[in-house]
C-alpha cells in the first residue's frame, strides 16, 4: 500500500504535495519522494522515511515549479531502499516522465523477464518501474497514448499519477481496486489517493478518477480517456474501508467513518454478549468499537491507550521487534478495566500476535472477562493487489477456526463479521451525494483476502516470485 498525490497548476506545488503527503502518511512510512517539474525540466528527491524526515526547508524550497506528484511507500517483503523509493523518473526519446504508483502488478514478474531479455535495465526491483520501461517503448505520439499502450500490456491494480514537463496524467486500473480522487485549489488541480489531503490544503473535492480512466490534464485544462474497450467488473478493495483508509476520507462515495461504524453495528448485531464496557483497540477500530456500542447499549470507553510517537507496529520487519512494538504503541488502563466484561473491538485479525498480546494486558490491568470482536471476517488469504499482508502460512485464519484462534489469543469470545455483514454494512452506508445505486449486495468489491476469490488470475508459481517485486 502507498499513498500518490500530485499538484497541476499551482506556484507552491512542491509545498502543497508535502502537506498532501503528510495526510497520506497512514498509506506508507519507509520514504517518501516528490518529483517537480518547472515546465522544462524535472527534478526528484526521494529519502527514506517520514515525509516530515525527509523532506527540510532547504530541500524543499529548492523544488521549484507548477507542477508536482509526490509518493508516500509502505514498508513490504520486498526490498526496503531508495532504489524502490518514488517517484520514479526516467529521460527518454521523448523528453522526462515520472510516474507514483499504489497498488501491485501480477504480471510485472513476466513483463520485466521480457523487458530484460529485450535490453532493459532495471534500476529497481519494484513492479512500478515495468510501467515506465513499457511506455518508452510505446509508439504513440502523445503521452497519454504511450500510457494507455503501458497499462493494456499490465494486469493488476494500479492507481497512478504520471508526470511530464507539462502535463500530468492520472490512471486507475480497470476494476478500481484502489483508490484515487480529483480536487481544485484556486485553479489548480490536484490528485490524491485519499480525500483527506483536499481537507488539509484547502481543495474542493471534484470527483474520484474511475476505474479505467485515464484523466489528463495540461494547458488546455482536463480531460478524460476509456482506453478499454471492454470494460472490467469494479472490483475496489473493501480492506480500503475496513482497515486502510484514514476514517475522515471519502472513497468508493462513501464517508470511511461511516461504513466502519455501520460495520461495528452490524458486528454487535451478529455477536452479542453480556459485558460491562466495549473498548476498541485504537487508532483502527475506534468507529468500529462506536458502532458495536451504540447498537448494544453497552457503554464505550478508552480500555486502551496509545502512544502516537511510534508507527503501525505491523510495519517492523523483525518479529522481536514487532512483539516489543505493541507494548511500545498500547498501554491499558487499570481504571476502566479492573473487575470488568470487556468487548475489544479491532477491525482485522491478521496473525494474531497484537491481539494475544493486548489480551495480557487487558488481564492484567483487572479485565474480568475479554470478548474480542472483530469488524471484518477471518483474513485467510494474502493480497495480491498491493496491500502486504503475509503470506498464508502467517495468516492464523488460513490454518484455524475462531475458536482456536482465541484458544491462543486467550480470550473467552472471538467472533467474526460475517462476509454478508460486511459487504451489508458498506451498502448500508448510502453513497453520497447521490442515490444509493440498485445493485447486488456486496458486488463490486474485491474482498479475497476473506474470500480466495482473486479478482485477477495469476498462473501458479507466480504467487512466490510476486513477494519479491510486490509494491
Ligand atoms: P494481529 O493481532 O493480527 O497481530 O494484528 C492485528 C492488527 O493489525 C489490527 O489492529 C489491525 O488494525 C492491524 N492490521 C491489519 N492489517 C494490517 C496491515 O496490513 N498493516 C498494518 N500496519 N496493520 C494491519
Ligand atoms: Fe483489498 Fe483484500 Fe482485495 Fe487486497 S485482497 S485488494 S486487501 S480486499
Ligand atoms: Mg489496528
Amino acid at each position: 500500500m502507498c499513498g500518490i498525490f500530485g499538484v497541476f497548476g499551482h506556484p507552491e506545488a512542491a509545498n502543497l504535495t508535502y502537506l498532501g503527503l503528510h495526510a497520506l502518511q497512514h498509506r506508507g512510512q519507509e520514504s517518501a519522494g516528490i518529483t517537480v517539474s518547472d515546465g522544462d525540466r524535472l527534478r526528484t528527491e526521494r529519502r527514506m522515511g517520514l515525509v516530515g524526515e525527509a523532506f527540510d526547508r532547504a530541500l524543499l524550497r529548492s523544488l521549484r515549479g507548477p507542477y508536482a506528484v509526490g509518493h508516500v511507500r509502505y514498508s513490504t517483503a520486498g526490498d526496503s531502499s531508495l532504489p524502490n523509493a518514488q517517484p520514479f523518473c526516467v529521460e527518454y526519446a521523448h523528453g522526462a516522465v515520472a510516474v507514483a504508483h499504489n497498488g501491485n502488478l501480477i504480471n510485472a514478474v513476466d513483463l520485466r523477464k521480457r523487458l530484460e531479455l529485450d535490453g532493459a535495465i532495471f534500476q529497481s526491483t519494484s513492479d512500478s518501474e515495468v510501467i515506465l520501461h513499457l511506455l518508452a517503448r510505446a509508439r504513440e505520439l502523445e503521452l497519454p497514448g504511450r500510457i494507455a499502450s503501458a497499462l493494456k500490456q499490465v494486469e493488476g491494480a494500479y492507481s497512478l499519477l504520471f508526470l511530464s514537463e507539462n502535463q500530468m496524467v492520472a490512471a486507475r486500473d480497470p476494476r478500481g481496486f484502489r483508490p484515487l480522487c480529483i480536487g481544485r485549489i484556486k485553479g489548480a488541480f490536484v490528485f490524491s489517493s485519499e480525500s483527506v489531503a483536499f481537507d488539509l490544503i484547502g481543495a474542493e473535492f471534484i470527483r474520484e478518477v474511475e476505474p479505467g480512466e485515464l484523466v489528463v490534464v495540461d494547458g488546455k485544462g482536463l480531460h478524460s480517456l476509456h482506453p478499454w474497450t471492454v470494460p472490467e467488473e469494479r472490483r475496489f478493495c473493501v480492506f480500503e474501508h475496513v482497515y486502510f483508509a484514514r476514517p475522515d476520507s471519502f472513497m468508493d462515495g462513501r464517508s470511511v467513518y461511516a461504513v466502519r461504524e455501520a460495520l461495528g453495528r452490524r458486528l454487535a448485531r451478529e455477536h452479542p454478549v453480556p459485558a460491562d464496557i466495549v473498548i476498541p483497540v485504537p487508532d483502527s477500530g475506534v468507529p468500529a468499537a462506536i458502532g458495536y456500542a451504540r447498537e448494544s447499549g453497552v457503554p464505550f470507553a478508552m480500555g486502551l491507550v496509545r502512544s502516537h510517537y511510534v508507527g503501525r507496529t505491523f510495519i517492523e520487519p523483525e518479529e522481536s521487534i514487532r512483539h516489543f512494538g505493541v507494548k511500545l504503541k498500547l498501554n491499558a488502563v487499570r481504571q476502566v478495566l479492573d473487575g470488568k466484561r470487556v468487548i475489544v473491538v479491532d477491525d482485522s485479525l491478521v496473525r494474531g500476535t497484537t491481539a494475544r498480546k493486548i489480551v495480557k494486558m487487558l488481564r492484567a490491568a483487572g479485565a474480568r472477562e475479554v470478548h474480542m470482536r472483530i469488524s471484518s471476517p477471518p483474513t485467510t488469504h494474502p493480497c495480491f493487489y498491493g496491500i502486504d499482508t503475509p503470506t498464508r502460512s502467517e495468516l492464523i485464519a488460513s490454518s484455524h477456526t475462531p475458536d482456536e484462534i482465541a484458544r491462543y489469543v486467550t480470550c473467552n469470545t472471538l467472533k467474526y463479521l460475517s462476509r454478508e455483514g460486511m459487504m451489508e454494512a458498506v451498502d448500508e452506508v448510502t453513497p453520497d451525494p447521490g442515490p444509493k445505486r440498485l445493485r447486488v449486495i456486496g458486488q463490486g468489491y474485491c474482498d479475497a483476502c476473506f474470500t480466495g476469490r482473486y479478482p485477477v488470475e495469476f498462473a501458479p508459481g507466480e504467487m512466490s516470485s510476486l513477494r519479491r517485486v510486490i509494491n
